[in-house]
This record gives C-alpha cells, sequence and structure tokens, in this order.
C-alpha cells in the first residue's frame, strides 16, 4: 500500500480542511440564515471521531490540515482535538495545523492553539466598521474580535484576514482594510461571495462585487504586481510595490486552479467533498462508525479520493443550472 493519495487526475491530496462543527456564533448574511437548523449532535463526528478520521488522513500523505466551521472554536472541547492532531506535528508527519476562524473566541484560545503548534491563522472580517459589523455578521461584535485578533499576535500568531467583497457594503473600505493589515502586518484576501445555500431574503446578485473590479481600483492607486505564488487552491497574489504588501484574491468559482487542486474537505457529519464546486460526495462516517479497523477507514478514504473530479466545470457537473450549489459555506467549511 502506498502512502501517497493521488486522484484519477495524478494530483496528490496533501491538504484537508475539516469542518469541525455547523454552528456558529455569528449569522454572517452571506453564510447563514437567521434562523438556522442544525444537525442534530449525533449526526456530528465526535472528537475522538475526527482524530481518527485526521490521523488516517496524515497517514495517507495529508500534510496541512486546516480547521474550519461554522466556528470551529465554538465546539466544546476542541482543544483536545487540537492537542492530537499536535502530536502529528510533533512527528513530522503533519507540517502544518491551521485555522480559519471568525475570532470571537481567540481572545480565549490563541495561546494554547500557539502551544499546540499552530503558527499561521486566518481570520475573517469584513468590516472596520462597528455598525457594519454588526449587520453583516447579525450577532458579531467587531470589538470582540479586535481583542481576538490582539491576542492571537501577542501568542505569536501569523494573522491573515479574509474578506468577502461585497458590493455596496465594503467596496469604500478597500484601501482603509489594507492599511490597517499593513500597519499590523497582516496580509489580507479578499474573496468572492459565492451562490452557496439558502441564506434567507439577501439576493446574492446584490453581494457581488467582482474581484477584477476590486484589482482594477487598486492598481489605479498602486503598482501591482502579479506573483507567481500559487497554494494548490483558488487564490492569486499580488505585491502593492508602494508598500510591499501581499494581497490575495479568492475567486472561489473560477477554475483555472482546478489542475494543481490538492485538497479536499470534510464536514462535521464525516462526508468527503473532494471538489468544492460539486454536489458529489462520498460517506466516511459509516465506515468510521462500523469499523474499528483503520484499513476499512482508509480503504473508504482512497475510493472517495478516487472520485475526484477534474474541476468544477466538469462536464458531468451534477449542479444546477445557476450553478448553484445547495450546501451552506459553514457545512463544508469555507
Ligand atoms: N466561521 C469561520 C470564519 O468565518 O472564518 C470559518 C467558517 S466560514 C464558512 C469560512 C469562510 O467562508 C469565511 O472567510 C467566510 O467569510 C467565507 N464564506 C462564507 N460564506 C461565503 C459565501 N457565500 N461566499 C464566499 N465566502 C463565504
Ligand atoms: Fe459563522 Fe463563519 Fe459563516 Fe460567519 S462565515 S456565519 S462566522 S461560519
Amino acid at each position: 500500500m502506498t502512502h501517497t493519495l493521488i486522484d484519477p487526475f495524478q494530483r496528490a491530496i496533501t491538504y484537508l480542511r475539516v469542518s469541525v462543527t455547523d454552528r456558529c456564533d455569528f449569522r454572517c448574511v452571506y453564510c447563514m440564515s437567521e434562523n438556522m437548523t442544525f444537525l442534530p449532535k449525533k449526526d456530528l463526528l465526535t472528537l475522538e471521531e475526527l482524530d481518527r478520521l485526521c490521523s488516517s488522513f496524515i497517514r495517507l500523505g495529508v500534510e496541512k490540515l486546516r480547521i474550519t466551521g461554522g466556528e470551529p472554536l465554538v465546539r466544546k472541547g476542541i482543544m483536545t482535538f487540537f492537542d492530537a492532531m499536535s502530536a502529528h506535528l510533533a512527528k513530522g508527519t503533519l507540517k502544518e495545523l491551521t485555522l480559519t476562524t471568525n475570532g470571537s473566541q481567540l481572545d480565549r484560545f490563541a495561546a494554547d492553539l500557539a502551544n499546540c503548534g499552530v503558527r499561521r491563522i486566518n481570520v475573517s472580517l469584513d468590516t472596520l466598521d462597528d455598525k457594519k459589523f454588526a449587520d453583516i455578521t447579525r450577532w458579531g461584535r467587531l470589538p470582540q474580535v479586535i481583542k481576538g485578533i490582539d491576542a492571537a499576535q501577542k501568542a505569536g500568531l501569523r494573522v491573515k484576514i479574509n474578506a468577502v467583497a461585497l458590493k455596496g457594503f465594503n467596496e469604500d473600505e478597500l484601501f482603509t482594510l489594507q492599511e490597517w493589515c499593513a500597519s499590523r502586518d497582516m496580509d489580507l484576501t479578499w474573496i468572492e461571495v459565492m451562490p452557496m445555500g439558502d441564506i434567507g431574503n439577501e439576493d446574492r446578485l446584490d453581494q457581488f462585487w467582482s474581484l477584477k473590479d476590486l484589482r482594477s481600483r487598486l492598481a489605479n492607486q498602486f503598482t501591482v504586481t502579479d506573483l507567481a505564488e500559487r497554494s494548490g487552491g483558488p487564490a492569486r497574489y499580488v505585491r502593492i510595490e508602494e508598500t510591499g504588501q501581499k494581497i490575495g484574491f479568492i475567486t472561489p468559482l473560477s477554475h483555472n486552479f482546478c489542475e494543481s487542486c490538492n485538497r479536499v474537505r470534510i464536514t462535521c457529519t464525516g462526508e468527503i467533498y473532494t471538489c468544492l464546486g460539486q454536489e458529489g460526495h462520498s460517506d466516511l462516517r459509516a465506515p468510521l462508525r462500523t469499523s474499528d479497523d483503520d484499513a476499512v477507514l482508509e480503504t473508504a478514504i482512497r475510493a472517495a479520493i478516487g472520485l475526484k473530479p477534474k474541476g468544477h466545470d466538469f462536464d458531468y457537473s451534477r449542479q444546477d443550472v445557476s450553478g448553484r450549489v445547495s450546501r451552506h459555506m459553514s457545512h463544508t467549511g469555507g
């Protein structure tokens, strides 16, 4: 048995993103409806199951693990899981352990995360205006998140800010967010809003602000150089020559990165999605729960990787006509 996961298009799968909960203490308008129905607890993988599953992926060659959600830091006991993963870091079998968070719980957990070997984190933050922040997250409070970012930096974590580009909402903060990130030595990445899940009354088309437009606004003001750097995912980077700052752009629905895609995603219920933009998935919870034998689980993982599609514009796409994906981002993890 080889210890590398290779998909049918000869891509080695080395990056796993795991959603550890569908719950969240915010209700961002582009992500959730105000009255979300969450999954019954019994459907979620337990922390032990998450450990067993991730450890199997690491044995099979996954080197980078990103923990996401929902809000990963609201999962009760989550530090036990980080602790378990840090053992793989210590052995050198796992190269990077990281997370994507809304920052609300960082004040509490930043030091523990750093102790578990986490070095870099992504914090999602779309605005620096208190009122706008409360509006976009519905339940969030900006000062709490800033306090969390302070704690993360104090603990030595490198912070990258992810901002969803929203028309008429944070267009006017393009430069203020950039300057704020530069002043705190944080990278900034803009994410194009994706049509995922039912989010209530919000109209997606109203929210859409193309990153092409965002980039050209930057280029009107600064000298913007494209960087060759790629992460195997949908992010592209530019450098602002005047400040040396690196800015990322994530256009999840562009498909020009699929050839180098090295990642798969696991939901909090143990479904594996081998492509963010496709509905196709396999169940890993059943093999986890029906057998204690890791060989059974590894066979199921390999079978799922064997179904990874070429890309999300694949001819046999199972998306509906508008290209909309029915699940929420909080289900698969962003
Ligand atoms: N709660 C954590 C957070 O907000 O960072 C982790 C999970 S969240 C689903 C991960 C990322 O997905 C966040 O950066 C969020 O802004 C982004 N996201 C959520 N819904 C999105 C959508 N419809 N389009 C684009 N990005 C979205
Ligand atoms: Fe929660 Fe993150 Fe979704 Fe906002 S984007 S509702 S913080 S899971």
